[in-house]
């Protein structure tokens, strides 16, 4: 049968694709539906048709799967930011767990054995809710006219107003309406992206979840904050308030954060503690936004590094130095690379305030601090342990590595390689540089920094082939 668009089906879910979205078949012919769980059976509407698959929108759930849960957030199907609000719990763990295990196969080119041997369950979150210490609101105007504080609707620039997100700290509703109450009373107006024109883009929010700190950041398209006493007035009113800034972006990108930073009231960043940690956050740098998990998260990578107190260790990608300094409490030396100098300075400071004197940092990409830094050194003819280190770590981005970054860690051929991952599928591509040039996958484990999402978090343990299993690259 042919299919077209708008058509209305009934489909049987029996699958998820790496989106959450469901999967089913009609006559073998597949269809990926949105907001669709899998075991339900829907009616859904065809919104694109390809040679051998389609897409279809649910449109009525007609059996329930045993998974469906009732949302909690009324505006999840708009938002998409929760693509598995309505599944519940066990299986959104599991979902993770089998997404990060199918990249490693397919991707990483791992035999089902293999992964079965070295693969650890995954670490669950009690509280799946307001877990996030960390939101940036979009603030626009709505169709009526009325400026507003929400989300931008899946896949587009509209903002719907909702400042009450579920996954979001309780104090953000708040802090939201003072900003709005603000600008009503002093005419600032709501940035507009189609003309460029109006001030306020959007407004990021910090919390200190140990510390109790709130950060609040108006990412402007302006030089100036009109009445900006005004506003730290309003927000100085709000429980733990510490540090309200704005941060200049006059380029007309889908970039949030601008690169200047204009303090206006109070500390220049917050403070949190993950373990016996204590980190300043300043608007700019890096901050795993989950810190009840970021503590499991550190925990099994200083675990995986086998840290006796000898060892040195480069931690690449390193942001505030979060990784370095958990692990410098247990090893002899660490070095830290991270691309974002605000980020090197708060990591400097956060060493200074937990007394830990044994972690360097540098300014830089990986993949040019670290190839620079090699051939330098080779050159010298040093053979130091900042040279072959015990231990590299590396936490980078969705994108993964630089092949330079992968090539030179070969090279420099550190007993163990840690590698902390937000995206199984470029971690699955590296692993397979990385064990082609002689390591070997010891073990993995998820964990679940993003309950409600299709994200997850993975730590993996490499170590080292010794002489006999040894294979030259270049
Ligand atoms: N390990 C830290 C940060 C991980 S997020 C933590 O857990 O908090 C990844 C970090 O990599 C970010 O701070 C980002 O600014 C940085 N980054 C992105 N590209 C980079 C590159 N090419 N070289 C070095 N750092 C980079």
């Amino acid at each position: 049968m042919e299919y077209k668009k708008n058509d209305i089906i009934v489909i049987k879910i029996e699958d998820m694709g790496t989106d959450g979205e469901g999967i089913g078949k009609i006559g073998g012919f597949p269809f990926f539906v949105k907001d669709a769980v899998i075991g339900d059976t829907v009616e859904a509407k065809v919104t694109k048709v390809k040679k051998s698959y389609g897409y279809a929108r649910l449109e009525k759930v007609l059996t329930p799967s045993s998974f469906r849960v009732t949302p909690k957030c009324r505006f999840h199907r708009q938002c998409g930011g929760c693509q598995l609000q309505t599944l519940s719990y066990e299986k959104q763990l599991e979902f993770k767990q089998n997404k990060v295990r199918n990249h490693l196969m397919r991707i990483g080119g791992f035999s089902e054995a293999e992964i079965d041997r070295v693969t650890e369950p995954i670490f669950g979150m009690e509280e799946r809710f307001h877990y996030r210490n960390k939101a940036q609101f979009p603030i626009g105007t709505d169709k009526e006219g009325n400026t507003v504080a929400g989300f931008y609707a899946g896949r587009t620039h509209n903002i719907i107003a909702n400042t009450d997100c579920a996954l979001g700290a309780p104090e953000n509703k708040e802090i939201l309406e003072a900003v709005l109450s603000y600008m009503k009373e002093y005419h600032v107006k709501a940035y507009d992206e189609t003309t460029g024109e109006g001030l306020i883009r959007h407004v990021l929010i910090r919390k200190g979840f140990a510390s109790g700190e709130l950060m609040v950041c108006l990412v402007i398209n302006g030089q100036k904050l009109p009445a900006a006493d005004k506003l730290v007035s309003l927000l100085r009113k709000i429980e733990n308030m510490t540090s309200v800034s704005y941060s200049i972006n006059e380029k007309n990108t889908n970039v949030i954060m601008g690169e200047t930073i204009v303090p206006l009231w109070g500390g220049a960043s917050i403070r949190d503690t993950i373990g016996d940690v204590t980190f300043f956050i300043s608007p700019l740098s890096f901050y795993q936004v989950n810190p009840v998990q970021t503590k499991k998260l550190y925990g099994l990578a200083v675990e995986y590094a086998g840290l006796t107190g000898k060892e040195t260790v480069w931690d690449l990608y390193c942001g505030i130095g979060t990784i370095s300094l958990f692990m410098a409490r247990s090893a002899k030396q660490v070095y830290g690379v991270e691309i974002v100098p605000q980020a090197i300075e708060d990591a400097k400071a956060n060493a200074a305030l937990n007394h830990i004197d044994n972690a360097a940092f540098f300014v830089g990409k990986a993949e040019e601090v670290l190839p620079a830094f090699y051939e330098k050194k080779s050159r010298e003819g040093a053979e130091d342990a900042m040279l072959h280190p015990d231990v590299i770590v590396v936490d980078p981005p969705r994108k993964g590595c630089d092949e330079k970054c992968l090539a030179t860690m070969l090279k420099m051929r550190p007993e163990r390689i840690v590698y902390v991952s937000c995206d199984s599928a470029t971690l699955a591509r590296d692993l397979k540089i990385l064990c082609a040039g002689g390591y070997e996958l010891k073990r993995v484990r998820a964990v679940d920094q993003f309950p409600q999402t299709v994200h997850v978090e993975s730590v993996c343990l490499l170590s080292k082939l010794h002489s006999d299993h040894h294979i030259e690259v270049e």
